[in-house]
């Protein structure tokens, strides 16, 4: 169970280089995050994870990568350019904007219940009983494309991925040939402009999302949207190793769902600051294709070879952001524990998302013969593990300690035994038990 603080989390991720503030020297801007060495290898491992899971496993799942910007004609007929809106307040005293939803602590974001909700509410911030009336704020990034600003030339900055899936619905079950039900899944960015980023990196304005439209028959909707609430929770599960004490469903209300929506059921990770939002799972209906060919005009239809009938399809989507993962990841493997007596902080990350597999150290830096044997060693687990680092700095218990931070499985040491019979010690992150093996031994069968 994880009882991880935001601080923790958040002090972990400078000290060690997985996240840092975007423009840090320039005093960061709100809403926006770098990830740093360590943070970039765990980002991408996870990415892997979920395209092979999602894409590579599932013969009918093809991915895309689309641009950021895009027609905005897309957006008008998503909803997005008048509908994607967040219920805010300000404050006239301070100045404060706030997600009005989270103000008054409930999932509605209805206007007329909202106003009452909040009231008799003060600022959290100044405690003065000067907050407006609730009001819808669009959050999509605008932008011009070409050079002159005016308003022939604005563009938005995507604020999810789905929307290049549905424009390219039709590219992909042409080339791919493919036939009912399929999907088609991104990873990429998106822009919100959130009124009130916050919780470290759970709520950005710059995000990545890793999303999949699964286009089926109207009548598969019930299994199709099981298999993917499966597939979510499995993957988080197994592929990711979060415990299931820290998962749970949240079911949306006929309030919080979307008006399209048929159904839609979030898992929610045990953050530092509560059960929130991780993953989605919805059945948004034939919303999109309908609303797109409305929008472009052009035939959106599937033409079922077996009935002779045209339809549109139905989508069952599954969406999760990187960022959030990512820290979800982090929490859940953030442990302090006990080793001889001494407190230790321990990433008990999956070997397989693990930052560095292993880290190589030779038992005394002075000692060019042990010097020169580790090297070899690091070569040759460079090529059989990939991510492994070399660590020659501090006594044997500091690289122990730095190694367990950022959550390495193995440490490799060469000692003066290495010279004479060939054999390494290795230590294990978890158990912190050490035992000496023959270098052949050093694959990845040790990481399981
Ligand atoms: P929330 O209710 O938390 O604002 P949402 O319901 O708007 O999220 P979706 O539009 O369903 O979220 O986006 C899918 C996924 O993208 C979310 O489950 C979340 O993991 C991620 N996500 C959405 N907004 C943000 C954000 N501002 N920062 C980081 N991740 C985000």
């Amino acid at each position: 169970m994880s009882t991880v603080s935001l601080e923790d989390i958040t002090n972990l991720a400078k000290r060690r280089g997985f996240v840092f503030q975007a423009s840090d020297i320039y005093g960061g801007i709100a809403g926006f995050w770098d990830y740093g060495p360590l943070g970039v290898e765990l980002v991408n491992n996870l990415k892997q994870e979920w395209w092979r899971a999602m894409v590579r496993e599932h013969d009918n799942v093809f991915g895309v990568d689309g641009a950021i910007i895009q027609s905005p004609r897309l957006w008008e007929a998503s909803g997005h350019v008048a509908g994607f809106t967040d219920p805010l307040v300000d404050c006239k005293n301070c100045g404060a904007r706030l997600r009005a939803d989270h103000l008054a602590d409930t999932d509605s974001t209805d206007l007329s219940e909202l106003k009452e909700l909040l009231k008799d509410k003060a600022c959290p911030v100044c405690g003065k009983h000067t907050l407006t009336e609730p009001r819808k704020y669009n959050m999509m990034m605008k932008t011009w494309v070409g050079p002159v600003e005016d308003e022939s030339s604005v563009a938005y900055l995507r604020p999810e991925t789905a929307g290049s899936i549905f424009t390219n619905y039709e590219n992909v079950r042409e080339t791919m040939r493919a036939k009912l039900p399929f999907g088609i899944a991104q990873i990429g960015k998106a822009f919100r402009n959130e009124i009130s980023p916050r919780d470290f990196i759970f709520r950005v304005r710059e995000l990545e999302q890793m999303e999949m439209q699964y286009f089926i028959k109207p009548e598969m909707q019930e299994t199709a949207y099981a298999q993917w609430r499966e597939f979510a929770w499995n993957f988080l599960v197994e592929r990711l190793g979060i415990s299931k004490e820290n998962l749970q469903w949240h079911e949306h209300d006929e309030k919080e769902r979307a008006h399209y929506a048929a159904a839609a059921h979030d898992i929610y990770f045990r953050f530092p600051q509560g059960f929130k939002e991780l993953w989605g799972t919805h059945n948004r209906t034939d919303f999109d294709l309908s609303a797109h060919q409305r929008g472009s005009g052009k035939d959106l239809q599937y033409f079922d070879d077996e009935t002779r009938q045209k339809f549109t399809p139905y989508v069952i989507e599954s969406s999760v952001g990187v960022g959030r993962m990512l820290m979800a990841v982090l929490a859940n493997a953030f442990a302090e524990d006990e080793l001889h007596g001494e407190k230790r902080l321990v990433l008990k990350l999956k070997p397989s998302l693990a930052p560095y597999k292993a880290a190589v150290s030779p038992l005394l830096k002075n000692k060019p013969e042990l010097v020169s044997r580790a090297q070899e060693v690091y070569a040759q687990l460079k090529r059989e593990l990939g991510a492994v680092m070399w660590d020659d700095n501090g006594n044997i218990g500091k690289r122990y300690r730095r190694q367990d931070e950022i959550g390495t499985p193995l440490c490799v040491t060469i000692d003066f035994q290495t010279l004479e019979d060939g054999t390494v010690t290795i230590r294990d992150r978890d158990t912190a038990e050490q035992r000496r093996v023959a270098t052949r031994e050093l694959t990845t069968d040790l990481l399981t």
